[in-house]
């Protein structure tokens, strides 16, 4: 595959903040941006050299991104497929179609889980009322229903008790195709990142450790204390994945670990992560300049922690917090550029710095 060199132009399919600091990074190496979004102000277009002004299921609008660019990378796993089938006459997409397939649907991206014999929390299809009864039997009354599509930060997910009423649930899912999971009681999560290139080579960050809050990921310290032997073993799993899907750009898979040191996938993203924002700051090559060299077919760059870092996210009105923020001499404040402070919006984060001691 030719690469895209420096001057090309990159097309991001949404334009939230994994674009805008995806698109921040690539402008750094001499790339130009076009974005897709139905916002001409999203926080992507404010730092991109164009805007197609579109919905990210509007194939038209699509087409029209793909004919000015020359690859096609996504801040979003929900576009549809089909569209991106029709993007990639025109321009590589990373990550492809075949990769959001297995991906955008919980379903679908449980059974490619289970084929590969990764472990994963107990889950059953929600299709029917019969389907939920039955699984909710199996789990002892508890579990999680979850959307199959378009769900994200606990956004389609419902958490049942034994004592709620089945009618309950089902009036709530109004008859969305969704899954079912055991409620995992785990001791921590984790989060695996790396980087897929071209040629397949994959890199590896340090692993990252997640507090999630109300399902929406609060703060990530890097790196976790695992042993060799947990490492290893997240390793595997996360790479693993990485290969059967071919994805091409930056994969995140996050994982529940137990008491007894068990490991269970929770979920894959086939994109730069918020567990993986403090790589801006504390290594050599970010997340985001990492996908830009992946798929753009440049060398990876190196993922080697400079310090050890503490992410905190920025939710809604906490953006007020930033003075008092930038008093912290160790505090590296990212703002997204959002104008509205809805509450639960991820409208920036803080990465504190620790730098590792000097070693001679
Ligand atoms: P998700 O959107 O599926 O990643 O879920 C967001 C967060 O909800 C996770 O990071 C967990 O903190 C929590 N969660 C999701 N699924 C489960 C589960 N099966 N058991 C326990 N906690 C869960």
């Amino acid at each position: 595959m030719t690469m895209v060199l420096p001057g090309g132009t990159i097309g991001v399919l949404g334009g939230g903040q994994l674009g805008r600091m995806m698109a921040l990074a690539a402008r750094r190496m001499g790339y130009r941006i076009v974005v897709l979004d139905p916002s001409a102000r999203c926080p992507t277009a404010q730092v991109a050299d164009g805007v197609v002004v579109g919905s990210l299921d509007d194939r038209e609008a699509a087409v029209h991104l793909a004919k000015q660019v020359d690859v096609i990378t996504l801040d979003t796993e929900h576009v549809p497929a089909e569209i991106l089938d029709e993007l990639e006459r025109h321009a590589p997409v990373r990550p492809g179609a075949s990769v959001l397939r297995t991906i955008q649907d919980r379903q679908t991206q449980k059974q490619f889980l289970d084929r590969l014999g990764i472990p994963q929390a107990a889950w059953a299809p929600v299709g029917s009322d019969i389907e939920l009864a039955g699984a909710l039997a199996r789990f002892g009354g508890r579990g999680i229903v979850k959307h199959r599509r378009a769900g994200y930060d606990g956004k389609g997910q419902m958490r049942v008790e034994p004592t709620d009423q089945l009618a309950t649930v089902t009036s709530w899912l109004r008859g969305t195709p969704a899954v079912i999971e055991e409620v995992v009681p785990f001791a921590r999560e984790i989060s695996a990142i790396l980087a897929r290139g071209v040629s397949g080579e994959v890199r590896m960050y340090p692993i990252a450790e997640n507090v999630h809050r109300r399902h929406i990921l609060h703060t990530t310290r890097a790196p976790a204390t695992l042993s060799d032997v947990a490492w290893r073993r997240v390793h595997d799993i996360a790479s693993s994945i990485a290969e059967a899907l071919g994805t091409i750009g930056v994969m995140a898979v996050e994982m529940f670990e137990l008491d007894s040191g068990e490991l269970l996938v929770n979920e894959i993203a086939p994109r730069p992560h918020n567990s993986g924002h403090w790589t801006i700051d504390a290594c050599v090559t970010s997340q985001f300049e990492q996908l830009v060299r992946a798929m753009t077919g440049l060398p990876l760059g190196s993922t080697e922690r400079l310090a050890d870092a503490h992410m905190e996210n920025l939710l809604g009105d906490e953006i007020e917090r930033w003075p008092e923020i930038l008093a912290d001499p160790r505090a590296k404040l990212h703002l997204y550029g959002k104008s509205e402070a809805r509450p639960g919006r991820k409208m920036g984060h803080v990465t504190r710095l620790f730098p590792r001691p000097h070693q001679s």
